[in-house]
């Protein structure tokens, strides 16, 4: 067999080819220690290049983004579509408006679309999106406008068979609202040009739980295959949007009880759990009111506030991470396994930093990595996309029924590449990694060389 580049060689070229971005780093190195001892008796992954080739967008825009605010000042900030990698289907992730958006995270992010959307077994490609824009604080009004100039540049670049942006971060049903009408206005067309959109207008029933419920359902078929359920099992949630509420609420219909959520700010503890009552007061003061987690212990007196903090070190046995990318270090890995923690579902997207990863796997804690534990939301987008494209309304039992099965496809992908000789556990992020690259590369080595 010939000689093949080592993955150092590999990590080498992808970070002097991409200086600064720490997080794109991170990503690639997690996948790809996975797959090159997988792809390592597999010459022709090597001799076509397949890693180098994932791991360099087929496309990235970059563009401005000019709008007004009420006071009449002009504001500019950046946007970014990447296009990572279409070759089982048109672009498919989420737009991102966050302050704290730039290339790498975008790039990290479009590259673990790629492998996620791969696992759904949906036909859908990699991408992402967004903006250093932070729609907190600002006007329905000026928030309308934001979107409104981001998709003058956008749309260019997007259709229902090319690139299907939906909903993350800061991004939910009014921002996908205000740039599908412009979209439409823009080119006088109407299709399933982005998922996550009202029911109104062609949206899917289910779209905004199905992250939430996904992560839940990724954690019982964990635990099912190890003969355990979350019936009685207390657990810790970070985040309060849209997967962090849905994850809390699927949580609860389980028989599980919900101690914690937060913000960006800090966490709240509710040692009475928190039911499906104060879940839905949780979602309106996000979703209407657009308020702060601390508001939830003038509401309930059951419950701390711990300003600045992450609900880590509270004692659980089963933890949902569904805030935002490495929130989760090596000293909170070792609290939640020294308190027992025994299965960790990943709602966000890589919020767990790698040492803290191996400290979970080293620790046999269950661990179900975001590509498989998060797909829930991108399937159901998939199913969307669907629906659009042959002009029906698919009804709310069915669709749970398609996500139920799609998250036990993805265990099921993930028990056959990650088992690990000569022990009965199994290793989720390799088998999540490896069912995901299959896919990809097969498709890829179908094209040749483009
Ligand atoms: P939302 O904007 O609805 O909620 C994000 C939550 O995370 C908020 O509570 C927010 O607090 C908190 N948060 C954001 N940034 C930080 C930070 N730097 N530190 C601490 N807390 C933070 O987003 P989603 O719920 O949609 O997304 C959450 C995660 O799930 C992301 O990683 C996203 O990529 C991932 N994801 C989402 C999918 C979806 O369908 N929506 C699909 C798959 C993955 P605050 O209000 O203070 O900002």
């Amino acid at each position: 067999m010939a000689d093949h580049p080592t993955i150092d060689d590999f990590m080498d070229g992808v970070k002097r080819r991409n200086p600064g971005e720490t997080e794109f780093h991170q990503a690639v190195y997690e996948v790809s220690s996975t797959i090159y001892p997988y792809i390592a008796d597999k010459p022709k992954y090597h001799k076509w290049e397949i890693m180098r080739r994932i791991a360099e967008p087929d496309r990235v825009i970059i563009f401005r983004v000019t709008w007004q605010d009420d006071a009449g000042n002009i504001r500019v900030n950046r946007g970014y579509r990447v296009q990572n990698n279409n070759a089982i289907g048109p672009y498919k992730g989420g737009i991102r408006f966050h302050p704290s958006v730039n290339l790498s995270i975008l790039k990290f992010l479009g590259f673990e679309q790629t492998f996620k959307n791969s696992l759904t077994g949906l036909p859908m490609g990699g991408g992402k999106g967004g903006a250093d824009f932070n729609p907190k604080g600002k006007s329905d009004a000026e928030v309308m406008r934001f979107c409104q100039s981001f998709m003058n540049e956008l749309y260019r670049h997007i259709g229902e068979d090319i690139d299907v942006p939906a909903g993350d971060i800061g991004v939910g049903g009014r921002e996908i609202g205000y740039m599908f009408g412009q979209w439409k206005r823009l080119t006088s067309r109407f299709t399933g040009v982005l998922t996550g959109k009202g029911l109104e207008y062609g949206g899917s029933l289910i779209r905004p739980e199905a992250t939430g419920y996904g992560a839940v359902y990724f954690m019982e078929d964990m635990l099912k295959n190890i003969g355990d359920a979350i019936e009685g099992k207390k657990c810790i949630v970070s985040g309060s949007g849209n997967v962090a509420t849905f994850a809390a609420q699927k949580i609860v219909h389980r028989g599980g009880k919900v101690l914690t959520l937060s913000d960006s700010d800090g966490f709240i503890f509710d040692e009475a759990g928190i039911d499906l009552e104060k879940i839905n007061w949780i979602i309106d003061l996000k979703t209407k009111r657009r308020g702060r987690i601390s508001e939830y212990t003038q509401q309930f007196k059951s419950a701390k506030y711990f300003e600045g903090q992450r609900p880590w070190n509270v004692p659980a046995d089963l933890a949902f991470p569904c805030a935002t990318q490495n929130e989760i270090a090596l000293p909170d890995a070792q609290a939640m396994i020294k308190n027992g923690v025994k299965g960790v579902s990943e709602g966000a997207n890589m919020p767990t930093s790698q040492d803290a990863v191996h400290a979970f796997l080293h620790a046999n804690v269950l661990f179900g990595p975001a590509k498989a534990a998060n797909a829930g939301g991108v399937s159901v987008s998939g199913l969307e996309m669907s629906q659009n494209a042959a002009h029906i309304t698919w009804k709310e039992g069915e669709l749970q029924v398609h996500l139920r099965d799609i998250m036990t496809g993805i265990h099921d992908k993930c028990l056959q590449y990650g088992g690990m000789p000569g022990t009965k556990h199994i290793n989720y992020v390799q088998g999540a990694n490896v069912a995901g690259f299959v896919k990809v590369a097969d498709a890829m080595l179908a094209f040749g060389v483009v």
